[in-house]
């Protein structure tokens, strides 16, 4: 068991919806990076136990109650780096 923060799940994962509506923007690994770590940055952690890599099953119903903060910080943080790309 080890302890991991699902905010950095949610995040990956929202991150890649959200950037598949958008085709008018760097979507390189740096970029993507950038993004996540100013969404993580704003949002409180969610640190939780996983077993062997899987999360407790408990975690999906409270996913719902957090997914908007993390897409409207998202999509701040997508605006912000495509606007101020580092390369
Ligand atoms: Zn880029």
């Amino acid at each position: 068991m080890k302890i991991q923060n699902y905010m950095e799940e949610v995040v990956q994962d929202e991150l890649e919806l959200l950037l598949a509506e958008r085709e008018d923007i760097c979507k390189c690994q740096k970029c993507k990076f950038d993004m996540m770590v100013w969404t993580l940055n704003r949002l409180p952690p969610k640190y939780v136990i996983t077993d062997r890599g899987r999360l407790y099953t408990k975690l999906k119903e409270q996913e719902v109650q957090f997914k908007a903060d993390v897409v409207k910080e998202l999509t701040k943080a997508i605006d912000f780096v495509s606007g101020n790309p580092k390369h």
